[in-house]
């Protein structure tokens, strides 16, 4: 399937005066902000400052685990062998416990989820029948979202309840903006509201872990999942722009390829023999290459960006939520660099500025 959608995806690159589908794509995406060698530069940036860090996490479960022969299963057990944590019961304790966490960040932001529980726009317990996926909805007529959401009480659905509430606050901030495509950004800008929104809230979780231990363990696992996400981020980007530059390449060159990625990216502390074959293919559980391709690396940028914004909230908590609102309330008005300068941060990707960030996500990790 993928041999076949490569080829077509090529000739609609020919067949439009573009030298590949990679250019072609990027130029369909809207990618006026940023070029090709942003890309590029964002994938070593990732390579190079954020990996060691993955590495560094990964060494020290190894050893707590105690294993000799760390095996690709190993990497997702509690390395102390603890239960699941669990920060809500159901799907109105977790709304009960957004609002109050985001009414200590600001009460606006409690006030946005509070009118969209009393009119029901909150859709969060899983139940029989019901469709998988979790997303904030724009309802342009009313201006208030709705979440929807399939909640059972794990942290991952704590996280993105908050997520949502801060794309939902998003739309909240936008909502007097004259016409619709105004309010409707990127996912450079929209994914950065809602992934700082996870960062931020996560200084006052404590509704979620009123025991220390279990916050501390939370802050931990967001953390971690917030540095393994961008080497994977980044891999999937750097394959995909080598797929569509080479499109004659043969099924041994890819695997090639993707093996050469997964150990560049990776970090040499799994131990994959007997299953060379499966980490060869591992690419294919992206479901993106398939239905988007080209769209992912929005996450990776937003996810940087997000960490500048949480560092300027530790920094300065009042300035940085004026910032944040005031980028937010722009919409898609403004450039996304300027949308970014509006929150206070930057849109830069040089090795300088991702160094600065890892360093200080690895410093608050040091602290836990
Ligand atoms: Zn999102």
């Amino acid at each position: 399937m993928y041999d076949e959608l490569i080829a077509l995806r090529h000739q609609v690159a020919l067949n439009t005066g573009f030298a590949n589908y990679r250019d072609y794509k990027h130029e369909e995406l809207g990618r006026f902000d940023y070029s090709v060698q942003d890309c590029h530069n964002f994938q070593d940036a990732i390579q190079q400052h954020i990996v060691p860090l993955v590495k560094q996490n990964e060494q020290a479960r190894k050893d707590a685990l105690k294993l000799d022969v760390y095996r690709p299963w190993d990497k997702e057990v509690d390395a102390e062998g603890k239960e699941p944590l669990k920060p809500f019961t159901t799907g109105e304790d977790l709304a009960t416990k957004t609002i109050e966490c985001f009414n200590t960040i600001d009460p606006y932001f409690g006030e946005c989820i509070t009118i969209m529980q009393n009119i029901k726009r909150l859709d969060l317990e899983s139940r029989i029948g019901k469709a998988p996926g979790g997303y904030n909805y724009p309802l342009m007529e009313t201006d208030v979202p709705f979440i929807f959401m399939n909640a059972v009480g794990l942290h991952r659905d704590m996280v993105t309840m908050v997520h949502e509430g801060g794309h939902a606050v998003h739309a909240f901030l936008a909502a007097d903006l004259e016409l619709t495509e105004f309010k409707s950004t990127p996912s450079e800008v929209a994914e950065l509201a809602s992934m700082s929104m996870e960062l931020i809230s996560m200084e006052h979780w404590e509704p979620f872990f009123p025991n220390p231990e279990d916050y501390k363990r939370a802050k931990k696992e967001q953390l971690n999942d917030v540095l393994k996400g961008l080497p994977w981020i980044a891999s999937i980007d750097k394959f995909q722009h080598w797929i569509y530059t080479n499109p004659k390449h043969t099924l041994e060159e890819r695997y090639a390829y993707w093996m050469q990625i997964s150990k560049d990216f990776g970090t040499g502390v799994v131990d994959y023999t007997g299953l060379e074959s499966n980490l060869q293919r591992s690419w294919q559980a992206q479901l993106h290459l398939y239905e988007v391709p080209f769209y992912y690396i929005e996450y990776g940028m937003a996810q940087l960006g997000a960490i500048a914004m949480w560092r300027s909230y530790k920094q300065n908590p009042k300035q940085a939520l004026a910032n944040y609102k005031k980028a937010l309330s722009l919409g898609y008005m403004k450039t996304i660099p300027q949308l970014y300068e509006a929150a206070g941060i930057k849109f830069d990707f040089s090795p300088a500025y991702v160094k600065e960030l890892a360093d200080f996500v690895k410093s608050e990790y040091e602290k836990l």
